[in-house]
């Protein structure tokens, strides 16, 4: 059920704040399970086909402030988060991959995490990807994930089609790519929710959380309106800045928001003699991901309003885009991060203070996979690669491309994120952690978290597959309590 007026609300059994893939897995799990669950999320609510995918219309309706924010530091580190119902899912590529079994263990290890292993989640993956059916490519690659498997084969690097949340079309483009449409939360997880008589309230941001007795009281804005909620348990799913930053407002503190991670990128963009972009060229998800196990390599969105953005800054400048979108593709490096950052919400302002510190093995991964990037680039036929940096702003062949630093400047003005993590970190290593290892906050009856701010650290992955395995794994644990 859509809730038109939270003022007729009664007390429920469970309150789920925010409707990304953390909040909507738990919150069909648990309506499933015969619960009274009330889903509640900050932002609209509006089908996918609301806006053109990957349109600066989607970032408007779909994105927190236009999708424009910067964690401080040196350099600052720019941005992007959802907030609409169903969260990063409605504006994401869908790349999924499961945790890696290396990050799985050290997190069980130095997090002490209970009960947690590949063996152990391998159930939670497997209940989510029946849903979900993650897919790659049918037959068919976009140019711009064939370029980069070219240059990578030609490299001797090893390079996958990753599979994504979509549902492929019978129609093919006018490359004979399949033809696909994004399978977000709003598609699968939020529809099962309400078919098990869930009920879900968007438009309306949580302030603040009281306990009063064995209830907890919500305190929010619906439409300028004050309302408050009561509800016996809490799960917090507000993501990795909003998760942090509510507990903190409601007075809980204990290592919310003092680890942030993310997982820094940097792009560059290769011009190509012959035409390789068209408007409607499918996402591209080829990764290249044996650098090191810290680093990958892969395709960025290149609509002509993103590769302007991408260009910014280089010697081509955004205007390139303009004359010149189907010869570019813009692409991507990506690292593991630390856990550097902090999320400290301020007195009388809606949106926290975020700031993050990349380390020198962050800056050399960037720099070192930006090298390997342009080399590949390089050796599949492009012309130049625009790098981005004052030292080698211009790519134009192998030896060039050697010649480009192994480590990214400290004061480097374009690095930027979508992967914000860990701020609330899980385990029974209590020194370190927000919550135990099933998502209970600390010290606190009947509040839990169960998003991407309980993951131990940035799993050097795409995070959405790791999300909902653990939201499904905190749910059970809490029918079964
Ligand atoms: C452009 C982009 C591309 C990405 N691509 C990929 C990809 O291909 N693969 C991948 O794995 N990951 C990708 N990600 C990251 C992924 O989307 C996120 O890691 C994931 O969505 C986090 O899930 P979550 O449930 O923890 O939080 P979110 O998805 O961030 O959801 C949190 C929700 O809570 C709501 N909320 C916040 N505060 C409040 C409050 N006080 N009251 C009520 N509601 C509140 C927000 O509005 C939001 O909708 C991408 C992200 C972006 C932005």
């Amino acid at each position: 059920m859509i809730v038109k007026d939270p003022a007729a609300l009664g007390p429920v059994e469970v309150a789920i704040i925010g409707s990304g893939p953390g909040g909507s897995v738990v919150a069909a799990t648990l309506a499933k399970a015969g619960k009274n669950v009330l889903l509640i999320e900050e932002g609209a609510n509006l089908p996918q086909d609301s806006c053109q995918p990957f349109s600066f219309e989607e970032m408007k309706q779909k994105y927190r402030a236009g999708g424009i924010a910067a964690a401080v530091g040196r350099p600052n580190v720019a941005y992007a988060e959802a907030s609409c119902v169903g969260g990063g899912s409605e504006v994401n590529s869908g790349l999924y991959h499961r945790a890696p079994g290396d990050v799985v263990d050290e997190w069980a290890h130095e997090f002490r995490v209970e009960d947690f292993s590949e063996a152990s989640l391998e159930p939670h993956f497997v209940a989510c990807e029946a849903i979900l059916q993650p897919a790659s490519y049918p037959n068919t690659l976009p140019v711009a994930s064939q370029l980069l498997r070219k240059g990578a084969e030609a490299r001797g690097m090893a390079s996958n089609d990753v599979p994504r949340l979509v549902r492929f079309s019978d129609e093919v483009d006018e490359q004979g790519v399949t033809r696909s449409t994004r399978f977000s939360m709003t598609e699968s997880f939020i529809p099962e929710f309400l078919a098990a008589d869930g009920k879900l309230l968007s438009d309306t941001r949580v302030q603040r959380l009281r306990k009063q007795g064995h209830n907890w009281q919500i305190s929010a804005r619906w439409r300028n309106h004050k309302v408050k909620i009561d509800a016996e348990n809490i799960f917090i799913c507000a993501g990795a800045i909003h998760s942090p930053a509510l507990l903190q407002r409601s007075g809980i503190r204990l290592n919310a928001g003092q680890t942030l991670s993310l997982q820094p990128m940097v792009k560059l963009t290769a011009e190509f003699a012959e035409p390789v972009n068209y408007p409607g060229m499918g996402i591209a998800g080829e990764q290249i991901r044996d650098l090191n196990s810290d680093c990958s390599l892969g395709c960025a969105i290149s609509s002509r309003a993103h590769l302007a953005i991408n260009l910014l800054g280089t010697d081509a400048g955004p205007a390139h885009a303009v004359r010149r979108q189907s010869h570019l593709i813009s692409y991507y490096v990506m690292a593991r991060g630390c856990t550097d950052g902090s999320v400290r919400a301020l007195p009388g302002f809606d949106d926290p203070l975020v700031s993050y510190r990349l380390s020198q093995r962050e800056l050399g991964n960037l720099g070192r996979g930006l090298k390997a990037l342009a080399g590949v680039l390089i050796a599949a036929g492009a012309s130049c690669v625009y790098t981005g940096l004052q030292k080698q702003p211009v790519v134009e062949n192998p030896g060039q491309a050697e010649q480009m630093p192994d480590s990214l400047e400290p004061g480097a003005d374009s690095v930027m994120t979508i992967h914000l993590m860990a701020s609330c970190p899980m385990g029974e290593a209590r020194n370190r952690t927000a919550v135990d290892s099933w998502g209970k906050v600390h010290g606190q009856s009947g509040l839990y978290l169960a998003d991407v701010s309980t993951l131990c650290s940035s799993p050097g992955v795409n995070p959405q597959g790791t999300i909902m395995a653990l939201a499904r794994r905190n749910s059970e644990h809490f029918l079964r309590a």
